[in-house]
């Protein structure tokens, strides 16, 4: 085991003054909406569908909420 190497952490971490949420609100502010990922498939653009009988076996297709985009 060895500490050396790690020197010079002498500076103190700045304080910041605004809060995540509002920075990422001033993100998106200023860079423009970012596109949200669809609930519905968790952004991977497919969704496991079921079939009725239960006996075959559960399959994906595009998600209809987002086009199999995966964003909205
Ligand atoms: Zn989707």
């Amino acid at each position: 085991m060895s500490t050396h190497g790690d020197g010079g952490k002498g500076s103190n971490p700045r304080p910041f003054s605004v809060p995540l949420g509002q920075f990422n609100d001033n993100f998106e502010r200023i860079f423009g909406k970012k596109p949200k990922q669809c609930f519905s498939c968790h952004g991977t653009g497919e969704i496991i569908c079921f079939q009725k009988d239960g006996k075959t076996e559960a399959y994906r297709d595009e998600c209809p909420s987002c086009n199999g985009k995966g964003q909205i």
